[in-house]
């Protein structure tokens, strides 16, 4: 069996990499001509560790991963933790993999070290994809041709997989920008801020931080709204005083965070609505293709490597018949996918309700969810991290699927 991947991001590279190690013929198509550094952290629960560390890098993750010991939820003007669960060491002893903060290009770096470069092909930019019974093609700006048994389209919010194959619609503007920046942990080593995960939530506005590379590096990031349309980009810069202003009123801390921060970033967050199905045939979509979300549960990296994985063994498990694998990796991948981008939605409403009565009604649940989860998970912690990807591919986790999925 031969598989074409289209898009070395983190879903690409994992899912080459999982094919590897189940002796699957792949070969990864990258539009772009070299990876480049996104100079932003990302968050892995231990749902995805769990997967790094199945594809052999266990020993490098805690090289350049930081181990947060806590979320903690705090109030915009005291600065008040209304709400603290716990991470690590607890997830570890729990979960049995840890939860790590890193910078993306560490991630980007330990995932292509261990690809078969004979098999990736960087600068190679898939304009369309095609099938008939006996195979699927794919047509390159290069005018070359790919045939393979199978094509997957792990090529991102914008994918012309899911253009092409499933629905031309556009990505579904949130109404919220993401300003974000990485400064040196020495330039607010005087702020004696503990190695956390943190989200500040106030009106319209919210601010997540933690650190990254080992605690060189500290990374944030401001959700909130401007009057001025941002496109949906890594690479287009803000100015210090366009997003200070937003923070008025704020406790100090996000303040003096922005201004010892010497290059900003702002994205526009998008998200997709929910496609009927993932697979044509001999052609499927993964990742952000198939369910691009916005990044309040931190999970749209960790759900794109549980449906490599789960991908690659349903290939291995059922490759006799692999339009039928397809079909099973769907049906095992579908509905948790979907309602993280449902929930993800609903986070946001929640991080940044604005009138005075709903932030301490807000404020109020959390403190009671703190007192009776008591320094315990919280049942959506839970169901997101006791997710055991090959477990579902051998379709040995009834337990995990009779939990309830969140409430
Ligand atoms: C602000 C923010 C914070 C986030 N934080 C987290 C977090 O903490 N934890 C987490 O798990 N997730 C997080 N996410 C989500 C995460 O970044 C994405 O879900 C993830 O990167 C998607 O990976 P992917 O491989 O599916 O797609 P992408 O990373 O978009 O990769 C797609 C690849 O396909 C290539 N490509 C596209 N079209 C073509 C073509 N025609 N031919 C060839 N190549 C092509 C692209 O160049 C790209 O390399 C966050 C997202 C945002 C916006």
């Amino acid at each position: 069996m031969k598989v074409v991947i289209i898009g070395a991001g983190i879903g690409g590279c994992t899912l080459a990499l999982a094919l590897s190690k189940m002796d699957i013929e792949y070969v990864l198509l990258e539009q772009a001509a070299a990876f480049q550094e996104v100079g932003a952290g990302i968050q892995i629960s231990p749902n995805g560790v769990q997967i790094l560390e199945q594809l052999g890098l266990g020993q490098v993750l805690p090289t350049f991963c930081t181990e947060p010991d806590f979320h903690k939820y705090s109030v915009w003007d005291s600065g008040e933790t209304v709400l603290k669960t716990p991470l690590m060491p607890l997830v570890r002893e729990a979960y049995g993999h840890a939860y790590y903060h890193a910078h993306r290009a560490d991630l980007i770096d330990a995932l292509t070290a261990g690809l078969d470069q004979g098999r990736l092909q960087m600068n190679t930019k898939v304009l369309s994809v095609s099938q008939d019974e006996t195979c699927a093609r794919v047509t390159c700006q290069s005018g070359e041709v790919i045939e393979a048994d199978l094509v997957i389209g792990a090529d991102g919010i914008h994918s012309i997989v899911r253009e092409q194959w499933f629905r031309a619609d556009p990505p579904r503007e949130s109404g919220y920008v993401t300003w974000r920046g990485v400064v040196d942990a020495d330039a607010i080593s005087h702020l004696d801020i503990p190695v956390s995960a943190y989200v500040d939530m106030g009106p319209r506005l919210s601010f997540v931080y933690y650190f990254v590379s080992g605690g060189k590096k500290f990374n944030w990031l401001a959700l909130g709204q401007t009057d001025d349309p941002k496109r949906e980009s890594w690479s287009q810069t803000a100015s210090q005083e366009e997003i200070i202003k937003a923070f008025d009123g704020w406790y100090d801390r996000p303040r003096q965070v922005i201004e010892a921060t010497p290059e900003i970033f702002v994205t526009a967050l998008h998200d997709r609505e929910a496609l009927s199905t993932w697979v044509a045939d001999r052609i499927a979509l993964m990742g952000d293709a198939a369910h691009a979300m916005l990044p309040y549960h931190a999970q749209g990296a960790v759900q794109s490597m549980e449906d490599a994985w789960v991908l690659a063994r349903t290939l291995a498990l059922h490759g006799d018949d692999p339009l039928d694998a397809l079909k099973r990796y769907e049906g095992l991948r579908y509905d948790r996918a979907n309602l993280i981008v449902q929930q993800s939605r609903n986070a946001e409403g929640w991080y940044h309700v604005d009138t005075p009565a709903e932030i301490e009604a807000r404020n109020a649940r959390f403190r009671i969810t703190n007192e009776k989860l008591d320094g315990g998970f919280s049942p959506q912690q839970h169901w997101l991290y006791s997710y055991d990807a090959e477990r579902a591919a051998q379709g040995t986790d009834d337990d995990w699927r009779a939990l309830r999925a969140w409430s």
